[in-house]
């Protein structure tokens, strides 16, 4: 018997040790069931023939190595590098490397073949020689099992006969070896559009790289032809034998990316990744990227844990988004971990983006991302938006949208156009307010307002989810006079109804798109011409190609000025020119109709000018002169318990133990800032009082050491009744 480390998916506890009955055959990565306490838990096999932590005899034994799961060290890799970086226990990093049904056998039916080319082997080869030169069958077998890529798995599966069973036989006697998968694909075709000469001195540059670790920031205009680029770098990858993962941000949203690019890589074996995936397929999936049998990965920030054994090109689509960064659990971000990935793997990384996060620019500026660019429209005759400002507090607004926004969607209804306006507020309207007195509605167990929503009629909390019927009258002085304030989807829906007709107007966000097929109907819907107006949230934003489309409306976009979000306006930066790109995809021009009462904010001054990286330096002066990110690392200790007691005692306990863990830290220690502890933002969300410590510093190698040790101290008394949660590089604070 020897002793294993295993990280037990979904436990808190650092590795464990058990038992391996010598039975067992255990190596690093291999899936294991074991008893937890009471129960009965999976868990990755770290580490073998460790010498225990714990005395012999308290030492459990594991149950059963799963056969058809492994996860490889590379992954393993990642894994650590995780938990690690974002100061989770391993534990709660192994499960994002499973798959999901991990924990129960495997169901017949959704149990994917591993589907490996077939070579004989050395001994194979030496042993079988001798024996197969009069027997036709076996030496057709023998030959075929020696061409350079093996045989394929079809082929083998077609077998009959002696073939069949002499293959049996030598498989048993360890003479065939599995090959992860062809070595290269000649045959592999890419039907792309021939790339214009920006395009081809990317793809040029990112091939150039094949083989070693090069970070690339692709930098293109919507509709420049980013994806073309993409596609082809990955063919070029996948003909050498290479597999490529490709992530994007939220792939349900955008079913036809799937189709675009299995139209353009058709002989590519293809595998999606995303959460919306029934747990039995992904682990289908999972097996067939572990086996190599899948060349592409395509998939949601979830992917980037996809075992990938000939990793030849990693692709960030939209790196900027905020989508890829996990908010709860293992707060991770996909993008930085692809880059890491890239670099310990060797090869070039490209993450795209029309608006690149600061992060990224900035090291682009610096000299450590190569910086690419795309900066016209792929399509010929296509051209980017005409974009017009326009005030927004103006007396003859009708129904929030001015009149040269109700005259530009009436002209372009009426020449068969299609219109978008876009609105980032579902629901009829975001406030209920009281005509007499100072009331509004506010949830109870938040501090927010309330939405007033239509059909059905009721107050709505979009922080918590809770819904309460809408008062007859004024709870304070009776007034029956309520009035809802500002415009959310449902109003300017029932607005453009009422101009358009009911028929032709089609209302995106959340509530109307909960349906599976909702996306599927909507692009027919537009597709056929059924629709004159979309209205909705950024839902509609996100790369889909309506291209009949040829105006844009956005109201509202002033409210992310005034958050006190730090990357609220970067936000907005990248969000408006992803609207503004749904306009004239195609030939004809489009118009964009922005409703602003800041017009020389440079939010919109790079809009209308189309000066991206004007605008990102002077948000990254901005930072610099805050000292936030990129020019400093910041780490978030969140904590919330029902009574706000219990938050104040945690966190002071926890920024006792920060200045102290500070103190011991020695050299570097005093570059690191520790914040006072305060509430959050959103002081009470669900019932809950929540506060925060920020810390933050300009390098991440101090930052990093006293998180570690930090961390081990946090789980405290006080802790025990309070939920906390550290968020390592935070979207917010
Ligand atoms: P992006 O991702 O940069 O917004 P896309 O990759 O979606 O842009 O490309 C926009 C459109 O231009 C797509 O319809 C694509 O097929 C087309 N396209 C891309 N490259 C070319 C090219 N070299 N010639 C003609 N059309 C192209
Ligand atoms: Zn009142
Ligand atoms: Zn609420």
């Amino acid at each position: 018997m020897s002793v294993a480390r295993i990280a037990v998916a979904g436990s808190v506890l650092p590795a464990l040790d058990y038992w391996v009955p010598s039975n067992l055959d255990v190596r690093a990565g291999h899936v294991v069931r074991l008893p937890l306490g009471t129960r009965r838990a999976v868990g990755v096999v770290v580490e073998c023939d460790v010498p225990p932590t714990l005395s012999r005899d308290k030492l459990r034994t594991i149950d059963a190595v799963a056969d058809d799961l492994v996860v490889p060290g590379e992954l393993l890799d990642v894994v650590r590098f995780v938990a690690d970086y974002y100061q989770e226990p391993l534990g709660a990093v192994i499960g994002h490397a499973l798959p999901p049904s991990a924990a129960g056998p495997s169901r017949a039916g959704t149990r994917a073949p591993l589907r490996h080319a077939l070579r004989l082997n050395a001994a194979g080869v030496a042993s079988l020689a001798p024996l197969v030169a009069r027997a036709p069958a076996r030496r057709a077998l023998f030959d075929a099992l020696q061409r350079d890529g093996g045989m394929p798995p079809a082929e083998a599966a077609a077998l009959r006969g002696v073939a069949r069973r002499a293959l049996a036989e030598w498989r048993e006697r360890g003479w065939v070896d599995a090959l992860p998968m062809p070595a290269t694909d000649p045959a592999l075709t890419a039907v792309l559009p021939t790339l214009n000469a920006e395009q081809a001195a990317a793809l040029a540059a990112i091939s150039g790289t094949a083989g070693r670790y090069a970070p690339w920031l692709l930098q293109g205009i919507t509709g420049s032809g980013k994806t073309a680029v993409y596609l082809a770098a990955a063919a070029a990858r996948m003909a050498a034998g290479g597999q490529v993962l490709m992530l994007v941000p939220e792939i349900n949203l955008t079913p036809q990316l799937e189709d675009d690019v299995r139209a353009a890589l058709p002989d590519v074996p293809l595998v999606t990744l995303h959460s919306g995936l029934a747990a039995g397929e992904r682990r289908a999936r999972w097996q067939a990227a572990a086996s190599g049998e899948a060349r592409l990965v395509l998939g949601t920030r979830l992917a980037v844990f996809a075992p990938l054994p000939r990793l030849a090109l990693v692709v960030v689509d939209e790196e900027h988004d905020p989508s890829y960064k996990q908010q709860d659990g293992v707060r991770y971000h996909a993008r930085d971990v692809a880059v890491w990935r890239a670099r310990a793997r060797g090869v070039p990384v490209v993450l795209g983006s029309a608006t690149p996060s600061l992060e990224t620019f900035h090291h682009a500026e610096a000299g450590r991302y190569g910086w690419l660019r795309l900066t016209a429209r792929a399509r010929p005759g296509a051209q980017p938006p005409r974009i017009s400002l326009v005030p927004a507090r103006v007396p003859d607004a009708h129904e929030g949208l001015v009149p040269a926004l109700w005259h530009a969607l009436r002209t372009t209804v009426a020449a068969g156009g299609q219109a978008l306006v876009f609105v980032n507020r579902r629901g009829f309207a975001p406030a209920l307010k009281c005509g007499a007195c100072q009331w509004e509605a506010h949830c109870t167990r938040c501090t927010a307002r309330l939405t007033l929503h239509r059909a059905p009629r009721m107050l709505c909390c979009h922080h918590c989810g809770a819904t309460v019927p809408v008062p007859a009258q004024c709870p304070e002085c009776g007034n029956v006079d309520l009035i809802p304030r500002g415009h959310g989807t449902q109003r300017l829906e029932a607005a453009l109804e009422g101009a358009f007709g009911a028929g032709r107007v089609v209302r995106v966000d959340r509530d109307s798109m909960r349906a599976r097929r909702a996306f599927a109907d909507l692009r027919a819907r537009v597709a056929a011409r059924d629709v004159d107006v979309l209205v909705g949230t950024q839902m509609l934003a996100k790369g889909h190609d309506f291209p009949r489309l040829t105006l844009v409306g956005v109201l509202g976009a002033d409210n992310a000025l005034y958050s006190a979000d730090f990357r609220a306006t970067e936000r907005l930066g990248a969000l408006l020119a992803q609207v503004a790109g749904r306009a004239g995809r195609a030939a004809e021009r489009g118009d964009v109709v922005v409703q602003t009462d800041f017009p020389e904010h440079p939010v919109y001054r790079s809009l209308a000018s189309g000066d991206y990286d004007a605008f990102a330096r002077g948000l990254l002066a901005e930072r610099a002169a805050a000292a936030l990110p990129p020019y400093a690392h910041l780490a978030l200790l969140s904590a919330e318990a029902h009574a706000r007691a219990d938050v104040e005692a945690f966190l002071d306990e926890a920024h006792r133990a920060a200045c102290a863990t500070r103190e011991a830290l020695g050299p570097g220690g005093d570059t690191v800032d520790i914040g006072l502890p305060v509430s959050a933002l959103m002081a009470r969300r669900a019932g809950f009082e929540r506060g925060q410590i920020v810390i933050s510093a300009r390098d991440r190698a101090p930052l990093q050491r006293l998180l570690r040790a930090w961390r081990a101290t946090l789980d405290t008394a006080a802790a025990r009744r309070v939920r906390w949660a550290l968020d390592v590089d935070p979207a917010a604070f």
